[in-house]
């Protein structure tokens, strides 16, 4: 175990694979082939059903034993896949330049490919299949585990193709719309960016954009955008693909009735249109909430406004340069968990102590903080490069939410506790809400007071200004894309307008080189990805909100669990029907969470 001044951690995963040439690994990969060429098989006949099933036909008794019998295989081989792929991952994670993870990683995805076409006829067939013939399926206990998705995805059946329509978009995927993400990641992965005549990768010169120096910050700002300039033709071109792409789709499945590329995103975020509709109002009708953050930053370090390069700095404070080594931080995020509830603060010292968390800067190491789960042994694990700011704590406690979320899921069935991004995004702000809570009760100083109402203010700021800017943008380039390609000008000027709607006169230019330095419009597994930060901010503020509600800490608690124990099996509206009797289709509970944030800003500027 490597350890540096900071006491940061490596990970063990020694339990899921002792290395990448473990013989379980290689056994496990033969086996999913097999497995794959057997379900291969057995599920092509459902394909025939479908027809005849059309037609009219009666189904034969024996199907229902059959759909049943693959369906739980599928199940058992996606939970192995998936764990095979989370290790070579996490190899990767901590070291991007490693060759037998990238031989094997590619191995899995071909699997995983191959194994979609196969068990593609069933899973048609289910979408299609007669009401009463999906009832008898589901009560079979080898597969009732799949409720919730299977009638989630029956919602959409008229914006289905056919059977060999779908398979043809499922295999053109990863050589069209995946492989624009992966060009995305590779021009990121080579880019080379020069500073003060060091010359830097991507990662490392975004991570400059966190730091105290605000002529570095700068000089790195500018380097980036310098960089992706000499890049933009080829970035505007990876998102006129992937969006033409997915529009193309859209169309193709548009035959009884139009599909909306916002519907296909509610319906992956589990939440209704209109409350993807009113979150967004409600948010742009109070977004002086987000320019009083900004303003009160601005005045902390002394500007009139503040430049792009400043939103992600640190407090400027001398307190904020004191590291914090990593013990002290899980002592910190322990002790504001157990607040809510000594499960949950013993949970954060498990997860140090079992070595669950790699924070350890290692070279060739992927940027990025995220929380990933082992399917097979239903174990959480955390990924950070931790450096010891007050920021980075803030980030390791909203990984361990995630992490948190997982471990009180762990003895569901593996489908009922895979939620969508909106409510996985609510776990993690609610434990950065805790820990900061904490933390400030613990204050003795204003300074350290100020050290914590700036993450306040900073998050304010993000979420509720920055992320609508990305939610825009997408939007309006969604529509453009409609008419043609755009142009790398174009996309400019499509990000302006957006910074200009949301910002305002709050900073003192806008970033229009962002459609292609920030990843997230380029990952091709998802469209939309920005606004679930947002929903899970307001969404999770609103059920801290409820705390004094409650008798006491333990039954606030226990609300918290049962909600977090729903969210693989709900939509958003039903759960927070079902546990907190409101509607957030309606702009007041997003209002409520709304005032949580004021009351955060407003201690920030009394302070100041
Ligand atoms: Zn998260």
């Amino acid at each position: 175990m490597k350890s540096d001044h900071l006491n940061n951690t490596t990970w063990d995963n020694s339990k899921i694979y002792s290395d990448l040439k473990d013989p379980k690994l290689l056994s496990d990969i033969e086996n999913a082939k097999s497995t794959i060429g057997t379900l291969k098989t057995q599920c092509a006949p459902f394909a025939q059903w479908i027809e005849k099933m059309e037609e009219g036909i009666t189904l034969p008794l024996d199907l229902l034993g059959k759909a049943t019998e693959n369906k739980r295989m599928a199940l058992d081989l996606f939970t192995t896949l998936w764990s095979a792929k989370t290790y070579v991952y996490s190899e990767l994670s901590t070291n991007a330049l490693n060759e037998t993870a990238k031989e094997v990683e590619g191995k899995l995805s071909a699997l995983f490919d191959e194994f979609t076409l196969a068990v593609q006829p069933l899973n048609v067939f289910l979408t299609k299949a007669p009401e009463s013939f999906v009832d008898d399926y589901l009560k079979d206990p080898r597969v009732s585990e799949t409720h919730f998705q299977l009638r989630h995805q029956r919602k959409v059946e008229e914006f289905s193709l056919s059977l060999a329509e779908e398979k043809l978009a499922s295999s053109l995927e990863s050589s069209g719309l995946h492989a624009w993400g992966k060009l995305y990641n590779a021009i990121c992965g080579s880019m080379k960016i020069t500073l003060d005549g060091e010359e830097m990768g991507f990662a490392k010169a975004s991570g400059l954009l966190r730091q105290g120096d605000r002529t570095k910050r700068e000089a790195a700002y500018k380097a980036i955008n310098k960089a992706w300039t000499t890049h933009q033709e080829s970035a505007a071109a990876i998102l006129n693909g992937i969006n033409g792409q997915r529009l193309e789709m859209n169309k193709a499945r548009s035959q009884k009735k139009e599909l909306h590329y916002l519907d296909v995103s509610c319906h992956e975020s589990r939440i209704t249109r209109n409350t993807l509709n009113t979150l967004m109002e409600t948010t742009y009708k109070k977004r002086e909430i987000g320019h009083r953050a900004l303003k009160a930053m601005a005045k902390l370090m002394d500007l009139k406004t503040l430049a792009p390069w400043d939103t992600l700095a640190p407090a400027p404070l001398k307190s904020s340069s004191n590291a914090i080594p990593l013990d002290e931080a899980i002592t910190l995020i322990s002790d504001a968990f157990s607040k809510l509830s000594p499960e949950m603060g013993e949970f954060a010292q498990m997860m140090h102590k079992n070595n669950w968390i790699d924070s350890l800067p290692t070279e060739a190491r992927g940027p990025g903080a995220y929380c990933t789960k082992f399917a097979s042994v239903r174990e959480p694990r955390v990924f950070m490069t931790y450096t010891g700011t007050m920021g980075n704590v803030i980030t390791l406690a909203h990984e361990l939410g995630h992490a948190y979320h997982n471990w009180v899921m762990k003895d569901l069935p593996l489908t009922e506790a895979s939620y969508s991004m909106t409510l996985a995004e609510t776990a993690s702000i609610f434990a950065e809400t805790l820990v900061k809570k904490s933390l400030l009760e613990k204050c003795e100083s204003r300074e350290e007071k100020l050290n914590i109402l700036w993450q306040d203010a900073e998050s304010a700021a993000a979420l509720l200004i920055n992320i609508p800017t990305r939610f825009s943008f997408e939007e309006s380039l969604v529509e453009a894309r409609k008419e043609r390609p755009q142009s790398s000008t174009e996309m400019k000027a499509l990000m302006t307008q957006a910074w200009k709607k949301w910002y305002g006169d709050t900073v003192s230019e806008y970033d229009d080189m962002f459609w292609a330095s920030k990843m997230h419009f380029s990952i091709s597994s998802i469209g939309f990805y920005n606004y679930p930060y947002l929903f899970g901010y307001l969404f999770s503020l609103g059920i801290y909100g409820q705390k004094d509600k409650f008798d006491s800490t333990e039954e606030f608690n226990k609300l918290y669990l049962n909600i977090l124990k729903d969210t693989g099996t709900m939509m958003a509206e039903d759960l927070i029907k079902k546990h907190l009797g409101q509607d957030i289709e309606q702009e007041q509970f997003w209002l409520d969470s709304l005032s949580i944030v004021e009351e955060q800003i407003s201690a920030f500027e009394e302070l100041l």
